[in-house]
């Protein structure tokens, strides 16, 4: 069948599918569970943190202008009324000549303006001949001094995270914070993900002569999970036009926002899965200029943006990262799509092409003198997931002619930050 094949560049493809791929509606989520998720509401503070002006130290609460004169060789006494914990309110003030011991975190009475830590007195000091409640002084302070303000961290009415924001540990403590019991994020994609080929059998299964195990189903699925959508994994669609069809309904009557292929968009013979999507939806074939990942398809089925990754798996790998992953941080609302770069030296020679932009399996690390350098992991076959497995980026080689020489400089788009680097 004669369907017409669109050579398209990375960047290209990319905002296609972009162009294609709308947000998901919010939903309310319990705090906690909110975690990784994208915020769909702008937060605007409806309290000041902290809420009332509070000690930094444990120590004593003073008028920094009784202690004014004060030194280790002058120390100046002052007279202690009462004892302030954390979580009690003041039941009186600060009088001039007197303190008041106050506890990290208790309100500031009124009338004082300082804290004098217990280390700038003489409490606990052996030997020490301090009278009852008496406390001696041996620093003066300036008024603020060890005083943590009300709305010094966030000011009530401020706008204090953006929609779009992942919702990190510190997100969720500031939401906790500002007493919010339950938040509005994104609603996760389901992304249903089907693995096509005669040759496949499912994981459990013995291995006959000629076949090979379903890796892509599973390895998608797990990216899918890894940015935050929910994989609806499919089972294994054989090369005909009954199974594809019959996966591809399951897929849709289980509510895929996404549908994700794998295999059947090359130039294979027995690649069926090419016609049953031209029959079941509105798909073009592209053939990107980058390797691994070269054949893909993207269009739509009943109005659910579709995907077609290439069957090897480390092109199905490369191009998930590429196209799907993006795609799926868009459905989430998030507002930074690509992975981090970093430029790099890189120590081995790589193989440019001249028509093709290469995403090279590498391991970013520090060398001796702490510069940032990578390593190729291995053999860059697309079918050869151990180097996948060890690489933590990919190496972006620009198309060019030859070969690039070790110690060129080159850019990684990170997968996993390294950990002991
Ligand atoms: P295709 O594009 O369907 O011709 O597949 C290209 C290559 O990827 C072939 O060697 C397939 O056996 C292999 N392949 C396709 N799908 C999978 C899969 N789900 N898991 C592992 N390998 C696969
Ligand atoms: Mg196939």
């Amino acid at each position: 069948m004669a369907e017409e094949t669109l050579f398209m560049e990375v960047e290209q493809a990319r905002e296609e599918i972009l162009a294609h791929i709308r947000p998901l509606a919010s939903e309310a989520a319990p705090l906690l569970q909110a975690l990784g998720r994208t915020l769909a509401e702008d937060v605007y503070a409806s309290e000041d943190i902290p809420p009332f002006d509070n000690s930094a130290m444990d120590g004593y609460a003073v008028r920094a202008v009784d202690v004014s004169a004060a030194s280790p060789e002058n120390p100046v006494p002052l007279r202690v009324t009462t004892n302030l914990a954390a979580g009690v309110a003041p039941q009186a003030g600060v009088e001039p000549g007197t303190a008041i011991r106050i506890m990290t975190g208790a309100p500031i009475p009124p009338g004082a303006d300082a804290v004098v830590p217990f280390e700038e007195t003489d409490e606990g000091e052996p030997g020490s001949l301090l009278a009852e409640g008496q406390v001696r002084i041996r620093r003066a302070v300036r008024p603020g001094a060890n005083v943590r303000r009300a709305g010094e961290d966030v000011h009530r009415g401020e706008r204090v995270l953006d929609r779009g924001a992942l919702l990190r540990p510190p997100e969720i403590g500031l939401l906790a914070s500002l007493g919010r019991p339950q938040v509005i994020v994104t609603r996760r994609p389901r992304v249903a993900v089907l693995a096509t080929g005669d040759e496949l059998v499912e994981i459990g299964e013995p291995l006959a002569p000629g076949k090979i195990r379903n890796s892509n189903g599973y390895a998608n699925a797990a990216q899918v999970l890894k940015n935050g959508g929910e994989p609806i994994l499919l089972p294994i669609a054989r090369d005909t036009m009954e199974d594809v069809t019959a996966r591809v309904e399951e897929g849709l009557a289980r509510g895929a926002d996404l549908f994700l292929t794998s295999g059947g968009v090359s130039m294979g013979d027995y690649d069926l899965v090419k016609r049953v999507l031209h029959k079941l939806g509105h798909i073009d074939f592209w053939r990107v200029r980058m390797q691994p990942g070269k054949p893909m398809a993207f269009g739509h089925l009943q109005g659910v943006p579709l995907i077609g990754l290439p069957g090897n798996p480390v092109s199905a790998m490369v191009a998930f990262e590429e196209f799907a992953r993006p795609a799926i941080l868009k459905m989430l609302g998030r507002r930074c799509l690509h992975r981090p770069e970093i430029e790099v030296t890189l120590l081995d020679e790589a193989k440019a092409y001249s028509d093709r932009v290469r995403f090279l399996r590498a391991i970013v690390s520090r060398d001796v003198t702490g510069a940032w350098v990578a390593h190729l992991t291995g053999p860059q076959g697309s079918g050869i997931l151990s180097s996948m497995v060890r690489a933590n980026g990919l190496a972006i080689i620009p198309k060019q002619r030859g070969s690039v020489p070790p110690g060129t400089r080159v850019r990684v788009q990170m997968l996993d930050w390294p950990e002991d680097a």
